[in-house]
């Protein structure tokens, strides 16, 4: 009895595994296709000065507009594209657009700002990443001091790698965040070595920053430990006053998160970038 149990079990277990590789596959297939029909998009998130309250910044992210499932979020796309190594071209995609799309924006008049780009782990270990993104550059026209690119700490882990790219990088002229900062493994002593410009806080850590004073210590140590780097600090997830406070008396430069915008569609951020581009406007909610 047990025996037969014991198979079954193996039975379904097998199963199981069949059907996630069906399902694995099927989204790949998927993703290649929805490359090919163009049907990824762009939201951008403001990202605001916390003293001016104006827009100095905004992060570039994808979307997929599917054609039964409608607006399908990165979480549910891209470790599949990962996966499949269609991030790929999918990330160059993303290069592309945005920095052509900033571009536009500041020929048609809208006071500039730097976009970020987030890189993904299999791009980042591409040794053809800093010829694609000069190519992009050149073929947008894009000053490369108004592009960013997001890295993660775990990206930052083979050192001697991570340096030469990143020096390449800051040699194009381009910024660089590292994001999702405190959930990974970070070395402080090579923070203090690559080029890098900006780090941004967690979301997990600025989340419960009002209840929870451990994460409240964490943050301000990052701000502190930021600046004492030469580095810009800007913290995600911000959704509350409260916090909005928290950051702006403790120093932190800047900050990205519900708060002040969600993620925009294309029109949504053009009259964000229109009304900050208008000499002496701030966001309304600055004037607390
Ligand atoms: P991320 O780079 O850390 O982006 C910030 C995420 O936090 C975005 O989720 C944004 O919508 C969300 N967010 C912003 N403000 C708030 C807030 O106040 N509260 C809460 N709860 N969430 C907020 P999104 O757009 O779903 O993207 C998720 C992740 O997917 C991104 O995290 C990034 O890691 C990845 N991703 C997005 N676009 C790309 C891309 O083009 N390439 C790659 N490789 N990854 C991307
Ligand atoms: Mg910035
Ligand atoms: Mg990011
Ligand atoms: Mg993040």
């Amino acid at each position: 009895k047990a025996k037969e149990n014991g198979r079954n079990d193996y039975h379904q277990y097998t199963s199981d595994i069949d059907q996630q590789a069906l399902h694995r596959l099927k989204l790949h297939h998927e993703l290649m296709k929805a490359l090919q029909n163009n049907e990824f998009l762009l939201h951008y998130q403001p990202q605001y000065d916390l003293a001016t309250g104006r827009i100095v910044g905004m992060e570039a992210l994808v979307r997929w507009h599917h054609p039964t499932r409608g607006l399908v979020p990165p979480g549910e796309f891209i470790p599949a594209a990962e996966d499949s190594g269609i991030i790929v071209p999918l990330g160059e995609w993303v290069l592309e657009e945005a920095c052509r799309q900033n571009k536009e924006w500041q020929e048609a008049g809208l006071a500039p700002i730097p976009v970020s780009v987030n890189l993904s782990v299999r791009q980042f270990s591409r040794r053809d990443l800093i010829g694609k993104i000069a190519g992009v550059l050149e073929a947008t026209g894009l000053d490369p001091k108004y592009l960013e690119l997001e890295i993660t700490e775990s990206m930052t882990m083979d050192v001697e790698r991570a340096t030469s790219f990143l020096e390449q990088l800051a040699r194009l002229g381009v910024g660089i965040s590292i994001d999702d900062f405190g959930t990974g493994y970070s070395s402080f002593h090579y923070l203090r070595n690559f080029p890098i410009g900006c780090l941004k806080i967690d979301r997990s850590f600025v989340r419960d920053i009002q209840q929870d004073p451990s994460d409240a210590a964490i943050v301000a140590a990052i701000i502190a430990m930021a600046h004492n780097l030469q580095l810009q600090v800007i913290a995600e997830g911000v959704e509350t006053i409260e916090q909005v406070r928290f950051l702006r008396k403790h120093g932190c430069d800047e900050m990205q998160g519900y708060y002040g915008s969600p993620p925009l569609p294309k029109a949504g951020i053009e009259s964000l970038l229109y009304r900050n581009s208008q000499p002496d406007t701030n966001a309304s909610f600055f004037s607390i």
